[in-house]
């Protein structure tokens, strides 16, 4: 595994009116030539800001055009052609995730990775000569450490993982959907994002408090010059990650505290593994310590390609979670 498999880019949005009204310092900078981002503590001014380097930052104004085209491009490409790719963004709540992921209609530089995947997707597909392919979509929800099929037929039902000696870890029963454009696919999505369980914090009310993963499973058949036919098989896991941010600043107490603990764990298995992915000297790669590892598991390290959004707030008042945020994507450099 070399560490050109694991990219990870920071991304700081703009401030927002929340924040413009508490008059927050801006406590984020970024050097975009040099991938460099500086995270400079409330109150101390006068000492030098802690300094990152990352395979890309952006800025408040950069788009998520950019960031597909620098860096998301070439591992959705790696999926047309058979290989395993995974795109998550990780942050606290609010910071920009779906922003980012999701994106917006206008402008149209912002819209976001996945619906961008999905189009290039297609169209590399109808390009390519002698070979067929097959889309499946399958979308599945992690929350408490329970497996759900967001688009299944009971979507409450909770779902087994099992593994199988040859085709590895798998999710019995999980809906499996052919899709043949960048609409029926946005479609299925839409339907499976609206039966996520949806939780109540105090830092913004319809934060997600699960883990969703988003499979667009290719089977490949190429022909070859003597009429003989190849099969291979790539998939691209959109991921959408639950807010990274602690407990204590959501208010969270009872089930809710409970339920943070258990995304926390999934989050830091999650840095864990890649951490150890990036390292290549471990030999250990702790895939079996939450859900999401072991169903990442054959996207993430070996043959694969693995991209990191990490998104940041740039006030002043989330100063702890911002710079969590930049050591958990350093560890996963
Ligand atoms: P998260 O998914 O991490 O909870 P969101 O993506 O919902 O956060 O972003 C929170 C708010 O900030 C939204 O209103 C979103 O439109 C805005 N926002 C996030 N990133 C950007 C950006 N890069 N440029 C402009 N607005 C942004």
């Amino acid at each position: 595994m070399t560490s050109e498999s694991v990219k990870v880019v920071v991304r700081c949005r703009p401030i927002n009116d929340r924040e413009k009204t508490l008059n927050c310092k801006m406590i984020v900078s970024m050097d975009t030539s040099l991938c460099q981002c500086f995270i400079e503590k409330p109150g101390t001014s006068s000492e030098p800001p802690k300094q990152f380097t990352f395979d890309g930052t952006y800025f408040i104004d950069q788009t998520t055009e950019q960031i597909y085209n620098e860096i998301a491009y070439p591992l959705v490409e790696g999926v047309t052609e058979g290989y395993n790719g995974t795109i998550f963004a990780y942050g606290q709540t609010g910071s920009g995730k779906s922003y980012t992921m999701q994106g917006v209609v206008e402008p149209s530089s912002q819209r976001g990775v996945i619906p961008r995947a999905f189009e290039h997707i297609f169209e590399t597909i109808q390009c390519v000569e002698n070979t067929k392919f097959l889309v499946r979509a399958s979308y599945l929800e992690i929350y408490n450490e329970e497996i759900r099929d967001l688009l299944g037929k009971d979507t409450k039902q909770k779902k087994e993982l099992k593994e199988h000696p040859e085709h590895g870890v798998y999710v019995r029963d999980l809906s499996m959907h052919t899709v043949h454009s960048v609409a029926e696919c946005e479609c299925i999505m839409a339907q499976g994002w609206g039966n996520r369980s949806v939780g109540y914090t105090l830092m913004n009310k319809d934060s997600s408090r699960s883990h969703s993963i988003f499979t667009i499973h290719l089977e490949i058949c190429s022909t070859d010059a003597a009429g003989k036919d190849h099969l291979r098989a790539g998939k691209l896991n959109l991921v959408d990650l639950a807010g990274s941010e602690r407990q204590t600043k959501t208010g969270a107490t009872g089930e809710r505290l409970r339920e943070a603990t258990k995304i926390n764990l999934s989050l830091s298995a999650l840095g864990n593994v890649i951490s150890a992915l990036v390292d290549g000297r471990s030999k250990h790669v702790p895939y079996r310590d939450s859900k999401l590892t072991r169903l990442l598991q054959d996207s993430l390290g070996g043959n694969t390609r693995t991209l990191m959004v990490a998104c940041l707030s740039p006030a002043a008042d989330n100063y702890e979670e911002s710079l969590s945020t930049l050591r958990y994507a350093n560890r996963a450099k």
